[in-house]
């Protein structure tokens, strides 16, 4: 895929416990080092942080 993963599909560096294998690692993208969680994509569980991301993707897909 030259433009990376469609939206919605785990990525390949996760391992079975949803555990990123290249944390702290250079390896690791750049973008994925800089991106900082906050409580409006996080939420207070894992389902409503894949609520909250499903609509921040659905209101920032391009047209
Ligand atoms: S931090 Fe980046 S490389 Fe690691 S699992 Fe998440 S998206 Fe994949």
């Amino acid at each position: 895929m030259p433009h990376g993963k469609p939206a919605g599909m785990p990525c390949v560096q996760l391992d079975d416990d949803l555990r990123c294998r290249l944390f702290g690692t250079p390896e690791r993208p750049a973008f994925c080092a800089s991106l900082r969680p906050e409580p409006g994509m996080c939420g207070e569980s894992r389902d409503e942080a894949m609520a909250l991301l499903a609509a921040l993707e659905t209101a920032t897909r391009p047209d």
